[in-house]
C-alpha cells in the first residue's frame, strides 16, 4: 500500500530511541524527511546516522528539551529553517513515573505536565501555521493505555497521559477546519530499552532474569501474552499519519495486545 508520504516532513519528539526511533524509521522508509528531537545529543546523532544509512531522505536531529518552552522554540526554529515547516508532528517524548499522590511534590507534577501536555500544545501551536500553508497536516499524540486503565504505581503518568488525550481531542476539533487531523494512540507494553532497564533493576537481587520478569508481566496483563516490538506499533503510527487514514479525526486508538479490559 502506497501511503503517499514521500517528501513529506515529519517531526518526531523522542525520536532517538524506542517507539520514536521506530516511527522515524517508518517514515523514512516511506520516503518522508524526518526531524528527530531528544535531549541526549550523542544518542540523537547515532539515530540520525542510522536512518541516513538506511534511507535516501533528509534527517535533521535537534537536541532540545521539549518539556520547556525554550526547547520547543529551538525545535520549531530548526524545522522552519531546514524545511520551512512540517506536514506531520508526532508528540512522542515521554517517560513513566513512580510515586504516590501523598508523597509526590508539586514540581514533579509540573514536570510531567510540561513534558506530556505542554510540549504537545506548544509544538502544535508552532507547526499548525506551516501545515496550513502546505495544505493540511497531521498531529499524532502518543499517550498510553494508562490514560484509560491506570497502573497503580504511576499516578502522575496516568493523569498527564489522560490530559494529553483530552488535549488531542480538543485540538482535533479546532484544527480540522485547517485540514489538520489530530489523533492519539494508546500503546500497551512495548519493549523499549526503558523497560529493559527497569526490569534489570527490579530483578538485580533475584538473579537478573529481566526477560523472565517482562514475559511474566505481559502474560499477566496482556491477553496476547507478549510485549509489542517498537516496529509493530510504529507501523500503526505511520499509517495514521498518512492520507490512507484521511477520515480519522479526534480518535484514540489502542495498540495493546488486548490489555484494555473494557470495551
Ligand atoms: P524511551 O525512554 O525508549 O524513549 C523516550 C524518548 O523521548 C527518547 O528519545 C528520549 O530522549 C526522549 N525524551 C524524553 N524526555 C524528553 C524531553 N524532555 N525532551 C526531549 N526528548 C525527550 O520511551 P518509549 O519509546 O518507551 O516511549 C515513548 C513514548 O511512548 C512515551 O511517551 C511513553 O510514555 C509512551 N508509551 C510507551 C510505552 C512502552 O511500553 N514503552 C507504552 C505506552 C506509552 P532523551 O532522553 O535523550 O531526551
Amino acid at each position: 500500500m502506497d501511503l503517499g508520504l514521500r517528501d513529506k516532513v515529519a517531526v518526531i519528539t523522542g525520536g532517538s530511541i524506542g517507539i520514536g526511533l521506530a516511527v522515524a524509521k517508518g517514515f523514512a522508509a516511506e520516503g518522508a524527511h524526518v526531524v528527530i528531537a531528544a535531549r541526549d545529543a550523542g544518542r540523537l546523532a547515532a539515530a540520525r546516522d542510522e536512518i541516513l544509512g538506511a534511507h535516501p531522505v533528509q534527517v535533521l536531529a535537534v537536541d532540545c528539551d521539549v518539556a520547556t518552552a525554550v526547547g520547543c522554540d529551538r525545535l520549531l526554529a530548526a524545522t522552519e529553517e531546514a524545511f520551512g515547516g512540517a506536514d506531520i508532528l508526532v508528540n512522542n517524548a515521554g517517560t513513566g513515573s513512580n510515586e504516590t499522590i501523598m508523597d509526590a511534590p508539586d514540581d514533579k507534577w509540573q514536570f510531567y505536565w510540561d513534558l506530556h501536555v505542554m510540549a504537545a500544545i506548544r509544538l502544535a501551536r508552532g507547526l499548525v501555521p506551516s501545515m496550513k500553508r502546505r495544505g493540511g497536516g497531521v498531529i499524532l499524540n502518543n499517550a498510553s493505555i494508562c490514560a484509560t486503565q491506570p497502573l497503580w504505581y504511576e499516578p502522575i503518568y496516568n493523569v498527564t497521559k489522560a490530559a494529553l488525550i483530552m488535549a488531542s481531542k480538543t485540538m482535533s476539533t479546532e484544527f480540522i477546519k485547517d485540514n489538520v487531523r489530530v489523533n492519539a494512540v494508546n500503546p500497551g507494553f512495548v519493549l523499549t530499552p526503558d523497560w529493559i532497564k527497569t526490569a534489570t533493576q527490579l530483578t538485580a537481587d533475584k538473579g537478573g532474569d529481566w526477560k523472565g520478569y517482562l514475559d511474566g508481566l505481559a502474560r499477566e496483563n496482556a491477553p496476547i501474552g507478549r510485549f509489542a516490538s517498537p516496529e509493530e506499533v510504529a507501523d500503526f503510527f505511520v499509517f495514521l499519519c498518512s492520507d490512507r487514514a484521511s477520515y480519522s479525526v479526534g480518535s484514540t486508538y489502542f495498540v495493546d495486545g488486548g490489555m484494555l479490559k473494557t470495551i
